[in-house]
């Protein structure tokens, strides 16, 4: 099929209608999920309290209990069919990993019957030694091992009952993403509970929260499978500009296609099922490009929702004919996708920590748990920029669209005053809600609530949305543990220093309040001169004004990976219990590792492309000009009528030449990174690959303009973008 069937049958793709039961979600909401209404009905009371201390005191399970519980969950699974089982875990690819056993055993009488136990349930051994690990598994121990995360529910997908784990080697290293992204969770709870109990001694768990917001395209999968690169690498990389692209904003929040919306109801559907509470979709800015968001929740078990959710959209959307595109940046010329991280703290009282309070001891609550935060994105803005790189996000790092590569943080207008206010006003000043008492100077108020921030600053990596922040730089592909993990230990290590001088100024017999305000003021002075910037992220002046207040520009992908193994990161990482200094060089070898391999890959697929999609094609409209203007000579014996095909001649001599010097020069690039030794600077050099990977794409763009549209071999941009 040449590119036009394609078009055609992607175009006369019929709508596949979803299927949705009629009735209400919450009539099915969560039936494939061993929640807690399921854990009443199939365990028994012994078990039941024995998980529970478990999930929520963090007590071992002992094998009989193991045992008790997985008694309830095979009967409930079977029930519904399941005849297989799987550690599901997060290894260090992206995705998720699953090796699936049957239930079955011998019977001893000749026959098999279905078992399910304690230890099947608790601890596993894959063999699953080819997944990266940085020289941790080879060194010491060929093996790792999964083991039950208790506070993630069982789930059931198709036959086979899935049960979330951790993935750890025998010597201890986390190998995955939620190893760390579990300890960074209890350090910011274990950090943050002795602030609460400034404000209220019952406090004893503080919940660290997350709400994503899932960007991603949707292509045909006719043209997608006409389309070596999307295949290959999960973006286009080359293809010229669309002549209509988002300038008219047409797209974004526009009425959802049918074809479309038969894919997010099966999807919704699908995900409430799993207990994933989806609750918002709609068009984005991009042509061909969505977004999903659940409610929040708990952040570890909001992250495996998010891995699950992308598992679920790559299915589903096979069903109706789409394939997903999670790259950061599959298309140039218009927005990429990111995975905004809506992140807030929480009590176990049910005080949310960074929305204001019901009065003044509420108010400096909140005041705290704010200013340390910014604190906390001050000193490790470098860090947390490199916590969400990689060599996919690099597209959209640093280009003019969400994230700028400079972490700072957006307060918004109101904050931004109270900030300055607090540092005017003396320490036992109470923050007031505003409103509520009659003006007067130097009283400093705060709203109740942030009704509609108005002054949303779209640029801003890292902004306050009324009672969250919003981590806005994560990538659409990215599993959101590891900006999570980052920022979760960052604040922590910031709230223990902060309890330290809060010690101190109480010491000196002050009272608590002004002892916190004390300690609140000179951390408020240097978050407004550093981190603080409610402007343009975008503009140049910005990046020279970043690098003034000391924040870090860097834009190389490699380089912002060392970050991690620096001593503040290793001391902070170290003291909070969340990596020690050898899982951090062992994951730092594994980034670079990945970022190598992605842009060799990506290199690869272009210059083959280049010579075999491109080249030939440029080459046969060429020999068709020729002959016509070989035939023009013969017939009138010269060239006088020629002269476009002369000039259109000219440029794909000139194009194609370029596509082969530097289609030559990037092998010529690759063999020579290739073989150097160190991973650090094999990443360096394939840095400049990269780069280099738009010089060569620019000849091409251009011979899409000149050659015949029917000689062009791979559905252009206006057929990718506009057909759904
Ligand atoms: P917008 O696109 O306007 O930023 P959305 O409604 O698309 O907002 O998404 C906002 C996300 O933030 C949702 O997932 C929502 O549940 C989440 N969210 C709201 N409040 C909090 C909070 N306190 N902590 C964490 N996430 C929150
Ligand atoms: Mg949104």
């Amino acid at each position: 099929m040449d590119r036009f069937d394609l078009v055609k049958e992607s175009f006369e793709r019929k709508e596949v209608p979803a299927e949705v039961p009629a009735g209400k979600t919450s009539d099915y909401f969560g039936e494939l999920v061993f929640d807690r209404k399921k854990m009443c009905k199939y365990l028994d009371a012994d078990s039941l309290q024995a998980l529970l201390d478990c999930i929520e005191g963090g007590k071992p399970l002992d094998r009989k209990t193991a045992d008790g519980v997985a008694r309830g969950m095979k009967e409930w699974a079977m029930e519904h069919g399941v005849t297989h089982v799987t550690h599901w875990f997060q290894p260090l690819t992206e995705g998720t990993a699953e090796k699936h056993d049957s239930l079955i055993d011998y019977d001893g009488k000749g026959g098999v019957i279905e078992t399910f136990d304690g230890k099947m349930l608790a601890q596993q051994e894959p063999d699953a030694s080819s997944f990266p690990s940085g020289g941790i598994r080879a060194t010491f121990e060929a093996r790792g091992y999964t083991a039950w995360d208790p506070t993630s529910p069982v789930f059931i997908l198709d036959d086979t009952l899935c049960i979330p784990t951790v993935f750890i080697s025998y010597t201890g290293e986390a190998l995955d993403y939620k190893t760390p992204l579990k300890k960074a969770l209890k350090a910011v709870s274990d950090a943050a509970v002795p602030i609460c109990k400034y404000f209220d001694p019952s406090v004893s768990k503080v919940y660290s929260y997350l709400g994503w917001e899932q960007e991603y395209f949707l292509v045909d999968e006719g043209l997608y499978s006409a389309r070596t690169d999307l295949m290959i690498t999960g973006r286009t990389l080359f293809g010229h500009n669309s002549s209509k692209n988002q300038q008219l904003d047409d797209h974004y929040f526009a009425a959802i296609p049918p074809r479309v919306s038969a894919f997010m109801r099966d999807l919704e559907f699908a995900g409430h099922r799993l207990g994933i509470p989806i609750k918002t979709r709609h068009n984005e800015v991009a042509p061909n490009q969505f977004e999903l968001a659940p409610i929040y929740g708990e952040t570890n078990l909001a992250n495996d929702q998010n891995q699950i959710v992308m598992n679920l959209m790559n299915r589903i959307a096979r069903k109706h004919g789409f394939v997903v595109l999670l790259h950061e940046k599959p298309f140039e010329g218009v927005n990429g996708s990111g995975k905004h991280n809506n992140w807030s703290l929480g009590t176990d009282k049910g005080t949310q920590l960074l929305a204001p309070g019901k009065d003044a001891k509420g108010n400096l609550q909140f005041v705290t748990f704010f200013v340390n935060v910014l604190a906390a994105v001050q000193k490790h803005n470098a860090l947390l920029k490199a916590s969400i790189a990689s060599a996919t996000n690099a597209h959209r790092l640093g280009a003019n669209e969400a994230p700028p590569a400079i972490v700072s943080a957006f307060l918004g207008r109101t904050m931004t005053e109270v900030l300055h206010k607090l540092l005017e006003v003396p320490s036992d000043t109470p923050i007031e809600i505003a409103g509520k008492k009659s003006k007067s100077i130097g009283l400093v108020e705060i709203p109740e609530v942030f009704v509609d921030n108005t002054d949303r600053n779209r640029t801003s990596p890292f902004a306050f949305t009324g009672n969250r922040f919003e981590f806005r730089a994560v990538g659409s592909c990215a599993n959101c543990a590891g900006a999570m993990t980052t920022l979760n230990a960052a604040v922590a290590e910031q709230l223990i220093a902060f309890k330290a001088d809060v010690e101190k100024e109480i010491a000196k017999g002050k009272k608590t309040p002004v002892a916190i305000m004390d300690a609140l003021k000179p951390i408020i002075k240097s978050v407004i001169d550093t981190v603080c910037f409610d402007g343009n992220g975008y503009t140049e002046e910005w990046k020279k004004e970043a690098e003034r207040r000391g924040l870090d520009v860097e834009t190389n992908v490699p380089k912002m990976f060392a970050e991690f193994t620096k001593p503040a990161s290793i001391e902070m990482f170290t003291k909070t219990g969340v990596y020690t200094q050898k899982e951090l060089e062992a994951r730092n070898e594994v980034k670079w590792e990945t970022y190598v391999k992605k842009v060799q890959i990506e290199s690869r697929v272009m210059v083959r492309m280049a010579l075999n999609h491109i080249v030939p094609a440029a080459l046969e409209y060429k020999a068709k000009l020729l002959k016509e203007v070989s035939m023009a000579k013969e017939i009138f014996g010269n060239l006088d009528g020629c002269t476009t095909e002369m000039l259109i001649l000219g440029d794909i001599n000139k194009y194609v030449e370029e596509v082969r010097v530097k289609a030559t020069a990037m092998k010529e690039a690759r063999k020579k990174a290739n073989i150097i030794e160190d991973i650090y600077e094999r990443a360096l050099a394939y840095h400049e690959i990269a780069e280099s990977l738009y010089a060569l794409r620019k000849p091409i763009d251009k011979l899409e303009e000149v050659v015949d549209n029917k000689m062009w071999p791979l559905p252009k941009y206006r057929e990718l973008l506009f057909i759904s």
